[in-house]
């Protein structure tokens, strides 16, 4: 699946190149040309993934780091670290900065597409291909196809594009509680210029569709947090 992956690298040639290596694997790469930039950039939409450049003009990669780790809306972007040094020490303090990974320079292409696969394989299950099954229903990102079996027969849900992002979502994280404001961010991809009432509709349609599958349970509301997928079966 296509990614949005905030490159912050102050060396235009190399952010760049990066961009225009991502891009043709897919990705939708988003440029800033410092910590600061980026943080701007974040508060309106939050990436799938970053590459960071440890050596930045002002505030530092390793910096930056810390700063999304210690943030709740940013705690769980995947962050590469892109360094010039290779010194175990310097490594040590990139992963403890809370870097999921990092790539010495100079890199090729390849790698950093195949770090950024593991790193979203781990940490954003949403962005992934493969199909999700849970509660009894299986989500396939692949063909878009909703699908459950009753009575032996495999039957198909409709949904529309929102819907299905919402349920593909809840399902890869289920039994944890989505405020509004992170589905938003997360399925919406905008915390700033949509109501959170949005939410709700789409929540409200979801569990309609998902109804001719007896699965409208499955979406739960956790009443003054927002909403759970849960894989138990409602005890009635
Ligand atoms: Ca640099």
């Amino acid at each position: 699946m296509s990614s949005n992956i905030l490159i912050v690298e102050d060396e235009p040639a190399i952010a760049e190149l990066l961009a225009v290596n991502l891009r043709h694997a897919g990705h939708c790469p988003i440029l800033a040309a410092s910590a600061e930039d980026a943080l701007r950039l974040i508060r309106d939409v939050l990436p799938d993934v970053m590459l960071i450049d440890w050596m930045l003009p002002g505030m530092s990669g390793v910096a930056l780091a810390r700063e999304l780790r210690s943030g709740a809306r940013t705690r769980d972007i995947p962050l590469i670290l892109l360094t010039a040094r290779s010194e175990e020490a310097d490594t040590i303090t990139g992963l403890d900065a809370g870097a999921d990974d990092y790539i010495t320079k100079p890199f090729s292409p390849k790698e950093l597409l195949a770090r950024i696969r593991a790193v979203l394989r781990r940490r954003a299950p949403q962005l992934n291909d493969e199909p999700v099954r849970a509660g009894g229903l299986a989500v396939d990102p692949g063909t878009r196809r909703v699908t459950y079996t009753a009575d032996g027969v495999e039957r198909e849900l409709r949904l529309g594009p929102t819907e299905f992002k919402l349920l593909h979502f809840m399902m890869t994280h289920p039994e944890r509680v989505h405020s509004r404001a992170a589905l938003l961010d997360k399925v919406w991809g905008d915390h700033v210029f949509i109501e959170e009432r949005t939410v709700d509709v789409h929540i409200k349609r979801l569990r309609e569709a998902l109804a001719p599958a007896h699965c409208a349970e499955l979406v739960e509301t956790v009443r003054g947090a927002g909403y759970r997928f849960t894989q138990r079966a409602p005890a009635h």
